[in-house]
């Protein structure tokens, strides 16, 4: 019976493993084959002179990054990975790869983003690589669990749409039929209406779609969204929420991924909560300090902004209070200044990770929000017709995950935290 490599140890007498060969070194009498499977290397060796005929000929045909089943003896040896290695009584090449490899999997030749994500497959045979899947499996995990313990359904909303959420021009447009449709950009205006459907507490894991101008490093035309809604809360409500989702999120990690953040080579501290906050024009003012570019009050943060402001506060750290003007239509403005709105955005020293507010819920101001941003409220009215029916208050965010996820692990490029990523230049694999 297969074991996988991790379980053999140098207690183990005989074994049967199936894996990769993801180095092989001959020395002339002596050969060695490092096999790989997802758990870990074992060393195979072969002495020559005492090998069978047919398991010689086995490995003379096996190339790396073949899969290659192999049963024998295991030995205790230090000058082997984990400190045994197998001496093969019998060796089969099951999947034989083809020679010269797209990519080298054993990392001694570096490739370059594009043949890496030309050829994914390879690329994730990599620890290093498929440690940041594991790790992002395991983030998708403590999120999932953290909202089932605090009562929240999971729900599920279409990402073909007939009109853009914010307006925007971030839309991909789609042919639907004799209709106009897109894909949706986020899935806003859908779990508000869930908010009127009395569900209370929703979440959902999905795919949103930006026709982003730009190609970056952390902005993707197919991202994952966590996005929340919760009724009867405001704004401070739901940035404790999301305070908790990040904490428990890297403290899972901690826990459960030691080997792929090894593999990494990173240095991974839990951040402490309550994340600082401070208000859009003390953000200001800080960026305004180090950079020579003029930040009026009321332009959204420009890059070198967010960067600058990020150095300064080198830790997690929400921006509130922002001005009306510069937030989405459904920001609730503050009742005493409604220049300013319960909107916030929680920021990683690197970049934005997630935008919130308390949402308005009456449905007139709503309606002159719209209006106010240049909208016409009439493509908005299935939206806005829950508003008149008793719509209780509430308030929510949405979260990337692919950028938790790089800021997190301190990839360089949020392409890495994407399996298939798509952008501007890519949409195969
Ligand atoms: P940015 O200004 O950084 O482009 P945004 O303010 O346009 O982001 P929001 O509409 O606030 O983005 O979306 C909420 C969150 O979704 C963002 O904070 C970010 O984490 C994620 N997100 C949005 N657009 C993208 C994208 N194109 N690629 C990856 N993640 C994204
Ligand atoms: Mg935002």
């Amino acid at each position: 019976m297969r074991v996988p490599i991790s379980a053999v140890t140098p207690e183990t007498t005989e074994a049967e493993v199936i894996g990769w060969v993801h180095e092989v070194r001959d020395l002339g009498g002596l050969a060695f084959y490092i096999l790989r499977d997802r758990t870990g290397f074992l060393q195979a060796t072969i002495v020559k002179k005492k090998a069978s005929e047919s398991v010689l000929l086995a490995a003379k045909d096996a190339s790396r990054e073949s899969v290659v089943r192999i049963t024998g003896v295991v030995k205790a040896t230090e000058k082997a990975p984990g400190g045994r290695e197998i001496i093969p009584e019998t060796f089969e090449v099951i999947a034989r790869a083809e020679t010269p490899l797209p990519l080298d999997v054993a990392e001694k030749v570096p490739a370059e983003i594009d043949t890496r994500l030309d050829n994914r497959f390879l690329d994730a045979r990599r620890p290093r690589v498929a440690g940041i899947f594991q790790i992002r499996s395991a983030v998708q995990h403590a999120i999932t669990d953290l909202f089932f313990q605090e009562g929240f359904i999971n729900i599920t909303t279409s990402k073909i749409v007939a009109a853009a959420t914010e307006g925007g021009t971030e839309l991909f447009p789609l042919a639907y039929f004799e209709k106009e449709a897109f894909l949706n950009q986020s899935p806003q205006l859908y779990k508000q209406m869930m908010m009127a459907a009395g569900f209370e507490k929703v979440f959902e894991i999905a795919p949103i779609f930006r026709a982003e101008e730009h190609n970056t490093t952390r902005h993707l035309n197919e991202a994952t969204s966590i996005d929340v809604e919760v009724s009867f809360a405001d704004h401070e409500d739901v940035m404790d929420l999301l305070e908790r989702v990040v904490v428990s999120c890297y403290t899972r990690v901690a826990e459960e991924c030691p080997t792929a953040i090894e593999a990494l080579g990173i240095d991974f501290a839990v951040p402490k909560a309550p994340f600082p906050r401070i208000t859009y024009a003390e953000a200001i003012d800080i960026a305004a300090l180090s950079i020579e570019e003029d930040i009026a009050y009321g332009d959204d943060l420009s890059t070198a902004a967010e960067k600058a402001i990020g150095d300064e506060m080198g830790e997690h750290y929400f921006i509130t209070d922002w001005p009306t003007s510069i937030k989405p239509y459904y920001a609730m403005p503050f009742e005493d200044d409604p220049s300013i709105c319960k909107a916030f955005d929680l920021m990683h020293p690197r970049m934005e990770l997630s935008s919130g507010a308390q949402r308005i819920h009456q449905h007139d101001l709503l309606v002159e929000q719209i209006e106010a941003k240049g909208l016409s409220p009439d493509s908005f009215e299935f939206y806005l017709k829950p508003f008149k029916y008793g719509m209780p208050p509430h308030a929510g965010w949405g979260l990337g995950m692919e950028r938790l996820v790089m800021t997190m692990l301190d990839l360089p490029n949020i392409r890495e935290a994407v399996l298939f990523p798509r952008d501007r230049h890519r949409v195969t694999p």
